[in-house]
């Protein structure tokens, strides 16, 4: 099978074009290597230097013809849509609807869509499921979430199926400190300098702590299921800031020092993602809790264990 991955350069990506090469696809990545390295792409994957919303990238899947695409090339640092706005839409919105143009040039079956959970905003629940209204507090869940619109009613006008994943915070090894929800990366990052982990806030906000491989099963999963639906891609429990701390500090045998900062703007409090509709319909669940998934990204990030 031919697969496109947009943003295949990136974190997540990049892992998703090594699962599928590993399951035989033949795996083309389209990125333009704006936060994503040419040297994240697998070997065996084509890396095709295009911006998702040129024409080269809609000649690129033209000719290619993948069966699947997966786009997740995107802007996906919240920080950033909140300082620059338009160039958040321009990418997460125009550039979605240059791939789903290109999608039916290139006479793709269908769309697998990297979503996220800051769609939701605040909802004001413990759990939040795909019934809960998304209302975002941040630019980024509002290009995502327009993203998801103009992904549902494609499908609609145009036959073009899809899989809406609402990821929630993916972690794991290659992440790097900057980004969305990369706060084990940012953390990780500081103990490699030898330099104390920044909490903003409290450091009791929680959220949906994902390990990659896992968001990565999901992803394979809405190959032959999932058909038009939207899908919260998380474990449905919560960690805090906090416990993710004292997770590292048993990786690492001994106390992590810690500074505060104020809590930043458009920061949701609590995420947690009801997981068992694609658990239903995907007949996918996460596999790691988050001892297991931290020590995994420990041992690979810092594997002098210092
Ligand atoms: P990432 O920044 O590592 O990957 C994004 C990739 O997209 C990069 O390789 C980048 O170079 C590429 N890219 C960006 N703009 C582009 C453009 N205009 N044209 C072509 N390529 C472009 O981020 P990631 O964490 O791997 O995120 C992947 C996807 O998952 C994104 O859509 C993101 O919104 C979504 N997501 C991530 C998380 C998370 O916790 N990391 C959570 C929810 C959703």
């Amino acid at each position: 099978m031919i697969v496109a991955v947009t943003g295949g350069a990136g974190f997540i990506g990049s892992h998703l074009s090594e699962a599928l090469l590993a399951a035989g696809s033949a795996v083309h990545v389209i990125d333009n290597l704006s936060s994503g390295y040419r040297a994240n792409v697998p070997a065996g994957a084509v890396l095709h230097e295009a911006d998702i919303r040129s024409s080269e990238t809609r000649a690129v899947i033209a000719g290619i013809r993948p069966e699947i695409v997966y786009h997740l090339a995107a802007q996906a640092d919240v920080q950033r849509s909140i300082a620059d706005p338009a160039e958040d839409a321009s990418v997460n919105v125009e550039g979605t609807l240059n791939v789903l143009a290109a999608c039916r040039e290139g006479g793709a079956r269908k769309i697998v869509f990297a979503s996220t959970s800051a769609v939701y905003g605040n909802v004001g629940k413990e759990v939040v499921s795909e019934r809960d209204k998304a209302e975002p507090v941040s630019f980024y869940g509002l290009s995502k979430r327009t993203a998801e619109q103009y992904i549902r009613i494609y499908g609609q006008l145009h036959g073009l199926d899809y899989t809406i994943l609402r990821y929630g915070n993916v972690y794991g090894p290659r992440q790097t400190p900057k980004g969305e929800g990369g706060v084990v990366a940012v953390f990780l990052d500081r103990l490699r300098q030898a330099d104390s982990p920044v909490v903003h806030g409290d450091g009791e906000q929680t959220r949906d702590f994902v390990y990659v491989k896992d968001i990565v099963a999901a992803n394979l999963a809405a190959l032959n299921r999932g058909a038009r639906e939207t899908l919260n891609a998380g474990t449905g429990r919560a960690t805090s800031v906090n416990e993710l701390l004292r997770l590292l500090e048993q990786c690492r045998g001994v106390p992590i020092a810690r500074r505060h900062a104020p809590a930043r703007a458009g920061d949701i409090r609590h995420s947690r993602l009801d997981p068992r509709r694609a658990r239903r319909i995907l007949r996918w669940s996460a596999a790691y809790d988050a001892i297991a998934g931290i020590a995994e990204t420990y041992v690979s990030t810092l594997p002098s264990n210092r």
